[in-house]
């Protein structure tokens, strides 16, 4: 921050910093550790510091969650607090107002935290596991490769491509996660493939 000083204001703020100085010479040390006594630790002070992008948009800017609770002891973390990363290329410490609503997002009792799957011929979704989940979507995946995958065109020339199922990859990943995404994607011939950034 640039401070615009007269030279009379400088001498004026000079000479307070004198007699500032001059108190604590003079023997106001005890005042001035009293004073500080007084003053609130800095409340991120005990919280523990994980470094994550900002899941919203293509931007991906680094941010910085605070939480209190000690993961490693067994206690359960809980965010109190989220900012941008200072240190972050991409956004040097801000954030949008919806980078800066994160805490409310994560700490928000209707997020949902699970899959969830709604089972033919019913009108409800029921919860179920990670690995379920991920069972289901590989096998949909799989059947529908091996029933759709066309290798040759009606020509006859090798095209290897699946055309019946698409893939939408999240834009807040590395630059190693997405390559390897879109190795895995296009590997399985894979023509459908769009990113979160455009959406
Ligand atoms: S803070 Fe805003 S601009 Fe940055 S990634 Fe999040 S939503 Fe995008």
């Amino acid at each position: 921050m640039n401070i615009d000083l007269s030279r009379r204001s400088f001498l004026k703020l000079a000479g307070a910093g004198v007699a500032v100085t001059s108190l604590g010479a003079l023997g106001f040390g005890d005042a001035e550790a009293a004073e500080a006594a007084h003053v609130r630790p800095f409340k991120l002070a005990s919280t523990t510091e994980t470094r994550n992008t900002c899941p919203y948009c293509s931007v991906a800017c680094g941010i910085i969650l605070y939480s209190d609770g000690d993961v490693k002891a067994g206690e359960t973390a809980r965010i109190t607090h989220i900012e941008g990363d200072a240190d972050h290329p991409t956004n040097h410490g801000t954030l949008c107002p919806k980078g800066a609503a994160l805490k409310d997002f994560v700490n928000a009792e209707t997020r949902l935290t699970m899959p969830r799957l709604r089972r033919a011929g019913s009108d409800t979704f029921e919860e179920i596991s990670w690995d379920e989940a991920l069972d289901k979507v590989a096998r949909a995946m799989k059947d529908d490769r091996d029933a759709n995958f066309v290798a040759k065109n009606a020509a006859g020339t090798t095209v290897n491509r699946w055309l019946t199922t698409g893939f939408l990859a999240a834009s807040a990943a590395t630059n190693e996660t997405a390559w390897l995404t879109y190795k895995v994607v296009r590997s399985m011939g894979l023509l459908g493939f769009d990113n979160q950034a455009r959406v």
